[in-house]
């Protein structure tokens, strides 16, 4: 059998051969990332079909994306001996997706509320219903919720003991009794209904137990107790439980995910075998040399090294550009340049970002480009969407056209209106006379109180005001005038975003205005960034597509890609404020899941190390020196290595600078003269510390000691060089 695999140009190592081979009772490997686990998932379930004579139907094969079902069914139907048939019959899907299909046979016809845009109206209303639309955001209670389902914490199990988890708990009573009259479930539903069923019905359970006699879980590390539980009740009557992963990548514990069962694997089966693979086949030696120097620093792991089998002719490369715009050209400029040049195509690049909110420049310069790209994830809202920055866009929008009803609805809360009552009259009005104003209109609610009058009269005129303003100066006006202030005096309790974000965000946005001269402009600008998102929701439908990919970390999890940007390796993006920040967060709810500090901060470097190794052949690093106007250093997750290594002089070995000489167009000379990107930079030149910082303004040439943004050595004026 294995030679067959050669054959088709698989060729595995001993102990992958080991693992493929391996029939009976549990078997973990926990081994670290590009090492080949996936690989012996496919080929072992080859080899479970061609060899052991085991039924497709009989294998159970979960993995953590469809993407990656879908992917592995591809790969074993292209095994010796197997086709496209064999493949469809194992069992290679979702927990979701296998326990949804379960469900769905033993008659359950509930609407499964498919985004998470629907979760958040539904929760939304309850809210509103409750009084309580301003103290809470739905998106920090439906993960709340989440994480108590995962963990199998039942609705009578969930604490009352601060106001918030009382408050909370009502909520989500409601939001239950809503699903149930609607005939409705949600996401996490299908795994508690089905862990239910499996409960109630012994038969049922003993049927599956007898149908899937091989159980295999890819990306075990980021299952949850649900899931374990689950998974633990089909495998048990063979015990033929056959888990890999790596505990460095787990990722989704705000989402219940618990490294220890991988860690304990061994000690709760004790007859489980254990094989280590400890080649990394997926990227050269730089690329994973930079990975291990990060994840070697935190403290709640298995010590894992991984060999390497090649080495690159292009080390990892880091840039400072001064903004996310300018971080957003300089990778798209890259991507064009490297298409052009005839080496590379699309569908080669990923570009991969921390938070949903920092692909709002990298998003728009894409599309400016019209450069064929998918965003997945796409549960997230259009950046102008967010509801912290809706208002603000829509005071525009009255600005330039006062009949814009559809602009109402998020200035009411800013107006201290109740929106539902706010809405109805707006719409009434809107029926009987269309020429009016929605805000003129707001004046004839009867049961307006005087304070709320006078700040719809204000609003009028601020909004009036507007008229003829840039963009820029109008959002710094409208924040002034009340939107700051407003902001600041709404006593949010500790489960809303965190002030300073919701400045950050309205900061990005200032940034983002700054390009148009108008406000209409600027709208309009908006408005295409609004079809092209919903472009985007059709495109994702199809996958495979020759295009480059952009998605957060966590989606790239499993996946591989020949040229890898992480944008946005900074502090305060990655790690994320909110790991700097965690235990303040949800300080008033009783139930705590690991969300100390240090907790918190070894998951995102856990992020960053999935990001890194993502890379197949090359990787670039970018920290924007401003983000939202705020100065921000490179992640320590890149400094800290290279630290490290200065002493030893291996530096240049670790982290190549991104010096864009590289970055010549087609005939320019060897030095660079025609550079793809005209930057004016400082560039360090101690001790073959290139690193680059591109010089924003006049005032920044004119700065007498600027410290390098890699090895923070003062760069002193002989050691500044202009590059144009
Ligand atoms: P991750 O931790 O990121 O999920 P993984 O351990 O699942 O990674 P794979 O995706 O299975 O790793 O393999 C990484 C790459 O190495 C793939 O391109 C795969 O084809 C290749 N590969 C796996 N095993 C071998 C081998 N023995 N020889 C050569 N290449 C291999
Ligand atoms: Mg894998």
């Amino acid at each position: 059998y294995f030679r067959e695999l050669e054959k088709k140009g698989i060729h595995l190592n001993k102990p992958q051969i080991e693992a493929v081979r391996h029939f009976e009772g549990p078997l973990l490997t926990l081994a670290g990332a590009g090492s080949g686990k996936t690989s012996v998932l496919v080929c072992r379930t080859g080899y479970l079909i061609s060899v052991q004579k085991v039924k497709p139907t009989n294998i159970l094969l979960v993995t953590f994306t469809r993407k990656a079902a879908d992917e592995m069914k591809e790969r074993i139907s292209k095994l010796p001996g197997l086709t496209r048939q064999h493949a469809n019959q194992v069992q290679a899907n979702t927990f979701h997706a296998f326990f949804l299909r379960l469900l769905k046979s033993r008659g359950y016809d509930q609407e499964i509320l498919s985004s998470e845009r629907q979760k958040q109206i539904t929760i939304k209303i309850i809210l509103r219903e409750l009084g309580l639309e301003d103290t809470y955001q739905p998106e920090t209670l439906i993960a709340l919720l989440s994480s108590y389902k995962m963990n199998m914490i039942s609705m009578d199990k969930i604490p009352e003991k601060t106001k918030v988890d009382q408050e909370a708990k009502e909520v989500f009573k409601r939001y239950e009794s809503w699903k149930k009259t609607n005939h409705k479930i949600d996401f996490d539903d299908i795994l508690v209904e089905a862990y239910q069923l499996l409960q109630r019905d012994p038969q049922l359970l003993q049927a599956l137990q007898k149908r899937f006699t091989q159980v295999m879980v890819d990306e075990f590390q980021d299952t949850n107790l649900l899931q374990y539980e689950l998974i633990k009740m089909i495998a048990k009557a063979h015990l033929n439980l056959f888990v890999v992963g790596d505990d460095d990548q787990t990722i989704y514990s705000f989402n219940g995910a618990r490294n220890e069962f991988i860690l304990e694997f061994t000690n709760e089966f004790k007859s489980a075998k254990t094989v280590t693979l400890d080649i990394n086949y997926r990227s050269p030696d730089t690329i994973v040399g930079l990975g291990n120097a990060v994840i070697e620093k935190n403290t709640m792991r298995k010590k894992k090294t991984l060999q390497v089998t090649r080495e690159s002719s292009s080390p990892p490369q880091f840039g400072q550009p001064p903004t996310t715009d300018e971080e957003a050209v300089l990778v798209v400029e890259d991507i064009q340049q490297k298409v052009e040049a005839g080496t590379h195509q699309y569908g080669d690049f990923a570009i991969l970002h921390r938070a949903a909110s920092n692909s709002r420049a990298i998003f728009e310069q894409l599309t400016m480009e019209e450069i064929p790209f998918l965003q997945f994830s796409m549960n997230d809202q259009l950046f102008y969407d967010h509801w912290t920055v809706k208002p603000i866009v829509d005071h525009l929008r009255l600005s330039i056209n006062p009949r814009e009803f559809s602009a109402m609805e998020s200035i009411l809360p800013t107006l201290y209106i109740n929106r539902e009552k706010g809405m109805h009259v707006i719409h009434g009005q809107e029926l009987g006379n269309k020429k009016k104003y929605p805000l003129i209109h707001l004046m004839k609610l009867a049961s307006l109180k005087d304070y709320q009058r006078k700040k719809v009269e204000e609003r009028i005129q601020l909004i009036k005001s507007l008229s003829g303003m840039e963009p820029q100066h109008a959002i710094k006006k409208l924040r002034q005038k009340f939107y700051e202030s407003y902001v600041e005096a709404d006593d949010r309790q500790t489960l809303t975003v965190h002030k300073e974000t919701v400045k950050e965000m309205l900061d990005e946005l200032e940034a983002s205005s700054k390009r148009f001269g108008t406000i209409s402009s600027f709208l309009s600008f908006i408005d295409d960034m609004n079809n092209m998102h919903k472009k985007m929701k059709e495109l994702n439908k199809t996958p495979d597509a020759n295009v480059v990919k952009l998605m957060t970390i966590h989606r790239s999890k499993g996946l591989e890609f020949p040229v890898v940007y992480l944008i946005g390796a900074s502090e305060g993006i990655l790690p994320h404020t909110s790991a700097l920040e965690a235990g303040k967060m949800e300080d008033n709810v009783s139930f705590q899941k690991n969300n100390s500090v240090k907790h918190a901060i070894e998951e995102e470097r856990r992020l960053a190390y999935v990001a890194i190794t993502r890379a197949m052949n090359e990787l670039i690093i970018t920290s924007p020196e401003y983000n939202r106007g705020k100065s921000v250093r490179p992640s320590r997750f890149i400094l800290e290595p290279f630290e490290k290594e200065k002493t030893s002089g291996a530096v240049k070995k670790k982290i190549k600078i991104h010096d864009g000489k590289k970055r010549k167009r087609d005939g320019a000379t060897e030095n660079g003269e025609q550079l793809l990107i005209t930057v004016l930079a400082w560039i360090c030149t101690k001790d073959g510390c290139r690193a680059w910082t591109r010089i924003r303004t006049e005032v920044d040439q004119k700065l007498s000691a600027k410290k390098c943004p890699l090895c923070q050595s003062e760069m002193e004026q002989g050691e500044k060089k202009l590059l144009e």
